[in-house]
């Protein structure tokens, strides 16, 4: 042990703390003797007592024993599952306060990484009602102490806890959870056991449509056939409905196995064998119609994903004269978006299923003036501007890690009137913001979109404007 752990903490040690700040994830941050200590499930504001449980050189981790000072954004947590689940991480704060945390980590990233000044950093624009956003659903399956225990992995660990209910998904879900169970229980059908590798039942995934209320149930299987699959397809299609008050009428119109034989933690293999129904569910994003595979990637907040392209649109002040670029395109749901007031959109994206996806989408819309590319964005971009394709607007929605440089340095060459950037992470997008800045570009305006109610995630939205200067 070092001297400074000696002197200032000691494991096993209560201690009165605190809490200044949290951190990107909503651990609560405080100091002992100068000493920082993360804690989870303390809030800005508070005072808790804890418990030191881990001591490195550089920070302490605390257990939170009581809130001895709470703060006004405390609530009870919905869930009675929370304190396992590795899912929310922001239930003990009221959905005022997650997003006030929100549009302060925005903030004090933009400025710290960013050394960003003089943008307008809007508040976070959060749901109406919260509650039952998300349109898939992931239930592992595993061997409980009383039959199969369906339902989440416990936080950092893959013990499966049994839960029947879960406030952010579509509440058709747990429904359908709870029929497959009984099923599952009722017929004996094996489960899968990880460390093993043996055992039939590995997942169930739900999707779901949320403006046609169509549903796909995906059962995973360590195997090639379901012993007595014609049962759950009768029971699934004919027998499944909300268990709440939930308004919305649900239909099982899609039901798939999906085979995946690999001890691995990947949820779907490659394969998928239709059981019943349509080969996909149908969903709206504004007035575009998206056909949704088990496969298919689609945002799973669809009442802000709407909120957000919305807010895409109104930042790439499209006249109908425009090129756009649609960098890490998915499957093509910005582009068609913003074809209808631009001249022509080229989509790009590495995934080349998501491509083809893209294509039959704009297909489908009956939309002609797209264009979609397979590729690294930071391949194809240097490629085509080479041979004198320019955008007059590019948006960026790249993964975690942000923006590859040379993609960013083609854009400074390239010089569009405006880049669009949205950002699931708040320390790359000021990274990429900060190089952009430096290079003759300006953030005029930052909006915050809650896409992910309880848990610490935040997306942003940025609009960039080529200020005319060469830069440094
Ligand atoms: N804009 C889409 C998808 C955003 S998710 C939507 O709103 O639905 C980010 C996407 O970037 C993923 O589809 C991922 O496959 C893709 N991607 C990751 N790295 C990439 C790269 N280097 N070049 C192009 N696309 C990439």
């Amino acid at each position: 042990m070092s001297k400074t752990e000696l002197d200032v903490v000691r494991k096993n040690d209560n201690y009165t703390v605190e809490i200044t700040g949290m951190t990107h994830e909503g651990q609560g941050v405080g100091r002992i003797n100068n000493f920082t200590v993360f804690v989870d499930g303390a809030v800005t504001g508070e005072t808790a007592e804890i418990k030191i449980i881990k001591i490195t050189k550089s920070y302490a981790i605390g257990k939170l024993l009581k809130v001895l000072k709470s703060s006004a954004d405390r609530t009870e947590p919905f869930c009675p599952a929370y304190k396992r689940c590795g899912g929310c991480s922001l239930q003990h704060v009221n959905y005022e306060g997650q997003l006030k945390f929100k549009t302060n980590l925005v903030k004090d990233t933009i400025k710290r990484i960013g050394k960003i000044e003089g943008a307008v950093i809007h508040d976070a624009i959060g749901m109406q009602s919260p509650l039952n956003y998300r349109n898939k659903a992931q239930f592992p399956v595993g061997q409980g102490t009383n039959g199969p225990a369906i339902g989440f992995y416990a936080k950092r660990s893959h013990e499966i806890i049994d839960h029947d209910a879960c406030g952010i998904q579509d509440e058709i879900s747990d429904s359908i959870r709870n029929k497959v169970k009984a099923f599952v229980s009722k017929n004996g059908i094996s489960i899968y056991d990880e460390a093993a590798g043996k055992g039939l039942v590995r997942h169930i995934m739900v999707r779901t449509g949320f403006k046609t209320g169509e549903v796909m149930v995906v059962i995973v299987i360590n195997g090639n056939e379901l012993p007595k699959s014609k049962e759950l397809v009768e029971m699934l299609t004919h027998g499944v409905q909300s268990e709440s008050q939930d308004e919305k009428e649900w239909k099982v119109t899609s039901i798939y196995l999906n085979i995946n034989k690999k001890n691995t933690n990947v949820i779907l293999g490659e394969k998928n064998v239709k059981l019943s129904g349509n080969d996909t569910i149908t969903d709206y994003i504004g007035k575009y119609r998206f056909s949704i595979s088990p496969h298919s990637f689609f945002q799973v907040n669809p009442v802000q994903t709407e909120v957000l392209y919305q807010k895409a649109l109104e930042y790439a002040q499209l006249t109908g004269n425009e090129t756009v670029f649609d960098l890490y395109c998915g499957i093509g749901t910005i582009s068609l978006f913003l074809s209808e007031k631009a001249k022509k959109v080229y989509g790009v994206e590495v995934v080349e299923a998501a491509i083809e996806d893209a294509r039959k989408n704009a297909e489908v819309n009956g939309v002609r003036n797209t264009e979609f590319m397979v590729g690294e964005a930071e391949k194809v971009i240097p490629e085509i501007y080479e041979k004198g394709v320019k955008a007059d607007v590019v948006v960026v929605d790249p993964p975690r890690k942000g923006c590859d440089e040379v993609l960013l340095k083609t854009l400074v060459d390239m010089r569009p009137k405006r880049i669009v950037y949205v950002s699931c992470n708040p320390s790359t997008l000021a990274r990429d913001l900060n190089y952009l800045e430096s290079n003759g570009f300006k953030t005029v305006e930052i909006q915050p979109v809650d896409m992910f109610p309880w848990t610490h995630h935040v997306e942003s939205i940025v609009l960039m404007t080529n200020s005319g200067l060469k830069g440094k």
